[in-house]
């Protein structure tokens, strides 16, 4: 039973799912985000630094743990290539 939206980049980094849709997603995404201008940048840490401060500590362990899982995973491939 899974209601995951599959294909979205917040389902790859939201709730760990790594399919090859969700993979190509996430990666889609962080290729947009890497070609965007500085501007664009510093908007998006706005928003994240707002969304952080919103969170309950809770939310915010969890997202700790989802960093350090999706750095481990970034890890391997790019050690697989
Ligand atoms: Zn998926």
């Amino acid at each position: 039973m899974s209601d995951l939206q599959h294909g979205s980049p917040s389902t790859y980094t939201n709730h760990a799912c790594h399919c090859e849709e969700c993979k190509r997603a996430w990666r889609d995404a962080h290729w947009e985000y890497m070609q965007a201008t500085p501007e664009q940048k510093r908007k998006h840490a706005e928003r994240e630094k707002a969304r952080y401060h919103a969170m309950t500590p809770e939310q915010r362990e969890r997202r700790k743990q989802r960093a350090r899982e999706l750095y481990h995973l970034r890890k391997q491939e790019a050690a697989s290539g």
